[in-house]
């Protein structure tokens, strides 16, 4: 039986899906996805802590919280704080158990040992501040920074957090998180509180935009706009954006960043075919570079971790990859997605489809503006499938929701193929056609807890 979170799940479990998952609306751009491994959300119950006093914290707090927070919360990795005691205690809670299944998640995708990011003295937990919202600074709506010491976001009303895979403040600490992490790895445990780190900000900043589940661009015509402008000299190819200055935030770069760092993990032949956990072996050996005094750590770094299976297995550049930009996006963003067609008693009703191997989520596709009244269109992520394989495929509708609770139904299973060559995710076997007609499947009932 599906119940919510594993819906959330199941953008989740393909890391670098970009899923939609959500509703019946669209194949307008909704496909920024979480990719985070989720660990049960739970609405109650906090993660194991204890509030502590200001003086009985292990580390130095962040510079933001220093002396103006006198009631924290300690879990095993973090110790969070408000400016001003502006938080309830609830609130301090509920932060530190969102970063601790956010810190759990990224650790499980990335490959990454707690001994690497917070050690075993204790002074190493990872601060969080949570920060008034101030008008009349920069630190307005949703923004954050990760840095060493831990990270401070924008955050401090009650209710602000949840597990809810797609909250923006759980997903702006996650973010946060993966910097903290990324610089933890980089730099060592040891040395300084801070650590500045501020290049390669393509990198940093898309894989932390795709790790905590925020937007990565997947509109064709909106990447197109911006391949164009590359072309036309009038924007930069997203490897090329290196250092901070080199950074112009016009219509939200960070999911053009993670729509490059995106192409580096998907394993198929349109994208470059790394592993996920090559994400922080990059910081590992750009750590070991910089320790070497190399010139340009980071693009020595990068040729060393990674390769572009697409021209079998030779070692990557960066220098390649912004030659090259446009014309893999180009491929990669035409090609990612395939279009199907449910039809059948009650296939206007279909809200969600789902794509599963053994039982398993591998991706959420997403429906495309209604057709006809017995038939829609959907599309599915392509580039996630392997073609030798059959997958079940499940449709569902949302027959009711309220008070937190969804009735629903699904349909299915229904076997589907995908093809490379069709360009299609194929409903009788390879050759056959791209119509999924629900008529005759199995419809199941399902009760769905908000
Ligand atoms: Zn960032």
């Amino acid at each position: 039986m599906f119940k919510k979170n594993v819906l959330l799940a199941l953008c989740s479990s393909v890391a670098l899906a970009a899923c939609g998952g959500g509703g019946s609306d669209s194949s307008s751009d909704k496909s920024d996805g979480p990719l985070y491994e989720d660990e049960t959300p739970t609405t109650t119950g906090y993660t194991d802590g204890q509030l502590i006093t200001a003086s009985e914290a292990l580390r130095a707090r962040v510079d933001e919280c220093i002396d103006t927070s006198n009631v924290g919360f300690r879990s095993t990795h973090f110790e969070v704080f408000s400016i001003d005691d502006a938080s309830t205690n609830e609130d301090l809670k509920a932060a530190a158990t969102v970063a601790e299944a956010g810190l759990k998640s990224i650790q499980e995708m990335l490959v990454v040992h707690d001994d690497e990011i917070v050690g075993t003295q204790g002074k190493e937990l990872i601060s969080v501040c949570l920060r008034t919202e101030d008008p009349n600074n920069s630190f307005t709506g949703h923004s954050g920074t990760g840095f060493k010491d831990g990270l401070v976001i924008n955050a401090p009303r009650a209710g602000d957090f949840s597990l809810d895979l797609e909250n923006s403040t759980s997903q702006l600490l996650r973010h946060e998180l993966v910097h903290v992490i990324q610089i933890r790895i980089v730099y060592g445990l040891e040395a300084g509180t801070h650590g500045g780190f501020d290049t390669d900000k393509w990198y940093s900043e898309g894989l932390a935009q795709l790790i905590a589940g925020q937007e990565v661009s997947t509109n064709a015509t909106e990447i197109d706009a911006y391949l164009a402008a590359i072309t036309a000299g009038t924007e930069t190819a997203a490897p090329a954006i290196r250092t901070h200055q080199d950074h112009v935030d016009s219509n939200g770069r960070y999911r053009d960043y993670a729509l490059a760092v995106h192409y580096l993990f998907t394993p198929s032949k349109y994208g470059a075919n790394n592993p996920l956990s090559d994400g922080a072996e990059l910081w590992r050996k750009l750590g070991e570079e910089i320790d070497f005094g190399a010139t340009d750590p980071f693009a020595s770094a990068f040729s060393k971790v990674f390769v572009n299976d697409r021209q079998k297995l030779t070692p990557l550049t960066q220098q390649q990859y912004s030659t090259n930009f446009v014309s893999w996006m180009t491929e990669f963003r035409t090609d990612a997605w395939a279009d199907g067609n449910v039809t059948g008693t009650n296939a206007q009703n279909v809200d969600m489809v789902f794509v599963m191997e053994e039982g398993v989520e591998l991706l959420a596709g997403r429906m495309k503006a209604d057709g006809d009244v017995s038939s829609q269109n959907f599309e599915v992520l392509l580039t996630r499938l392997d073609p030798s394989k059959a997958y079940d495929v499940y449709f569902l509708d949302v027959v009711s929701e309220s008070g937190g609770t969804m009735e629903v139904e699904y349909y299915g299973p229904l076997k589907g193929y995908a093809s490379y060559e069709a360009h299609a995710l194929q409903a009788n076997g390879p050759g056959g056609g791209t119509t999924f007609d629900i008529t005759n499947a199995k419809v199941t009932k399902a009760t769905v807890e908000d």
